[in-house]
């Protein structure tokens, strides 16, 4: 996860660990690799100097203590910055509703939303104990309601049927009203997404929103999107009350930026990562653990 950004900065860290004093000087040197290094793992630019601001203020406001050099505290003031830019430690799902516990995912297309639900679907049957629905809200492409059904199958979980013909809101209401006759705890609403952000798009799902009125609004980002992620999550985040970010795709990005940028940009807390394309690749996200693995 995040290798290149962990490779640069495992080198920056070997050299910030070698200096003695932490001057104003220095500290300004080693935070222009820093931000280096992060503009290079596609953060988003305001992102990054906010970020380095951040680290700044604190470095040289700082008191150095007991046996920690310098460059060993300015670390551990980028690493527990970076744990915090990304939501510090581990943000749970919420499920405290009246059931079924309503989760709305949206995203653009090909983010990885259908297989996402699925695997959330696995996830909370097996790790949760919850009794799981899913529908596909994506009157577009059939081909994607058949995908709903077949992973929710594999994954275990139900699926509820829905056709081209019928309004989103609609089909996830009726969904609804089967998800409370037979006692399920979740409903899992998949949505349609589009190549690009467009506006007819962001109108649907804020009707459907509207109409089902969702505990859970995850919005589904691919990591390996870079800079573009960020203007879909700003989109995202204009249209919907966002509760949750899913980052999809962990495993093939080498540049490790999107979770600082989508975090920081949509002020919710990233969830769970996509780690492959099976449907138990997906982790609960922790932001100290992503951290540390980014710093090296
Ligand atoms: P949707 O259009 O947003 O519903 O996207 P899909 O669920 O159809 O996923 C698009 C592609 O991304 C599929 O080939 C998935 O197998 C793949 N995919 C989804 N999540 C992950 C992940 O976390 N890692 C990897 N490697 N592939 C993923």
């Amino acid at each position: 996860m995040a290798s290149a950004l962990t490779d640069k900065l495992s080198r920056l860290v070997k050299e910030i660990r070698g200096q003695a004093r932490i001057t104003e000087t220095n500290v300004s040197d080693m935070l222009r690799e820093v931000r280096m290094a992060l503009l290079e793992a596609d953060v988003a630019l305001p992102v990054v100097r906010d970020f380095i601001a951040r680290v700044k203020e604190k470095a040289l406001g700082q008191e150095v203590l007991g046996s920690l050099t310098p460059g060993q505290a300015l670390v551990a003031i980028v690493n527990k910055e970076l744990a915090a830019t990304m939501g510090d430690g581990v943000a749970d799902i919420n499920l405290a509703a009246q059931p079924p516990a309503v989760i709305l995912m949206a995203g653009l297309q090909g983010a990885g939303k259908t297989t996402t639900t699925a695997k959330l679907a696995k996830h909370l049957m097996e790790k949760r104990g919850k009794k799981v629905l899913t529908v596909s809200g994506d009157v577009y492409r059939p081909a994607a309601i058949e995908q709903l059904k077949t992973v929710t199958k594999q994954a275990g979980a139900e699926w509820f049927a829905s056709t081209p013909d019928q309004k989103p809101v609609d089909i996830a209401l009726a969904a609804l009203d089967y998800a409370k006759k037979h006692f399920f705890d979740v409903l899992l609403v998949d949505t349609a997404g589009r190549l690009a952000i467009d506006e007819a798009l962001m109108r649907e799902i804020r009707e459907l929103h509207a109409g089902i009125h969702p505990v859970e609004t995850l919005f589904v980002v691919d990591a390996m999107q870079g800079q573009d992620a960020i203007n879909t999550a700003k989109a995202f985040k204009e249209a919907l009350p966002l509760t949750g970010i899913i980052l999809t795709k962990l495993d093939g990005d080498s540049r490790g930026g999107a979770a600082l940028s989508v975090r920081q940009i949509t002020g919710a807390p990233i969830k769970f990562a996509g780690t492959s394309e099976k449907l138990d690749g997906l982790e609960v996200f922790d932001a100290n653990r992503h951290a540390g693995r980014v710093l090296g």
